[in-house]
């Protein structure tokens, strides 16, 4: 039997010691949980696609198929391989930011530009939903922000690629962009989808965390777009109601120019 003497009372402090252990070990338990989870995800995830790809070569390697067949098959093992090498991607992407060794090529980026060309490139996917998504512009001026383009862009198509993902057929979708703070500009990426309950809200962020497995993914999107405004040294907020829709707000830094006005531009509206 231990008989230990501590001088003085240090049952505050020992109490405090003990929950702080206690919180360490459950936060071990949830970090191990949520990798199995993600070891489960990206194993389905990269399933998918390859069993189609070896379906469809075994089976144009039979042969004697009509061009048009053949067109078919070889489009769906294209498709299927950039998923893959999609998911590879966000995968390098992750351990990069997480080793701070993502490198941003700076430039100045015309935001606006970047959101059309964004929709563009998630459109043909929206219109398989029968989704639209809409720019609603509430600023006067072009919107410039110094950063990084291609990753800035990578942002924006992680949002929308979620709304369109948890949003039901015939929806739709808005990007708003305004100027409602001196010296930024606020997006916001508006969905009508099934919403994330007040529990999950502030899960969503960690990376692997998913409600459930509904949207196919990795659970790295948005630990990676939080990692990507952070480095831009912008805000990211998730606003949700469950059933009702979500709403993810980006506030940005405008670039030096916009903020004295050379780049002639006189707002906030
Ligand atoms: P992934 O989309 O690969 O699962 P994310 O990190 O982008 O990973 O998202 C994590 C989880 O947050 C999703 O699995 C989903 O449960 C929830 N989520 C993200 N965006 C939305 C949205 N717009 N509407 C509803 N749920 C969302």
């Amino acid at each position: 039997k231990f008989d230990v003497r501590i001088k003085g009372d240090y049952r505050y402090e020992l109490g405090e010691l003990a929950a702080t252990l206690n919180y360490m070990a459950q936060e071990i338990v949830r970090s191990n949980e949520l990798k199995d989870d993600f070891i489960s995800s990206i194993s389905h995830e990269l399933r998918t696609p390859l069993t189609g790809i070896k379906g469809w070569s075994e089976t144009l390697t039979l042969g004697g198929f009509d061009p048009e067949e053949t067109k078919i098959g070889m489009g769906i093992i294209a498709k299927e391989t950039d998923r893959l090498i999609g998911l590879v991607e966000e995968m390098l992407d992750f351990s990069k930011l997480q080793r701070n060794e993502m490198k941003l090529v700076i430039g100045q980026v015309n935001l606006k530009e970047l959101l059309q060309e964004t929709m563009l490139n998630v459109w043909a996917k929206a219109e398989q939903k029968g989704i639209q998504i809409k720019l609603e512009d509430r600023t006067t001026q072009p919107v410039t922000v110094t950063g990084d383009g291609n990753r800035l862009k990578q942002v924006f198509l992680n949002l929308v690629d979620n709304a369109i993902k948890f949003s039901d057929e015939n929806s739709w979708i808005h990007l708003v962009i305004s100027r409602t703070e001196p010296g930024y500009v606020l997006v916001e990426v508006v969905d009508t989808g099934i919403g994330i309950s007040e529990e999950h809200l502030n899960k969503v962020k960690d990376r692997f965390f998913q409600v459930n497995h509904q949207g196919g993914g990795t659970g790295l999107g948005l630990a990676i777009t939080q990692q990507l405004v952070d480095l831009h040294h912008g805000t990211m907020d998730l606003h949700s109601e469950l059933g009702v829709g979500t709403t993810v707000s980006v506030k940005l830094p405008l670039s030096e120019e916009e903020e004295t006005g050379n780049g002639n531009n006189s707002e906030p509206d």
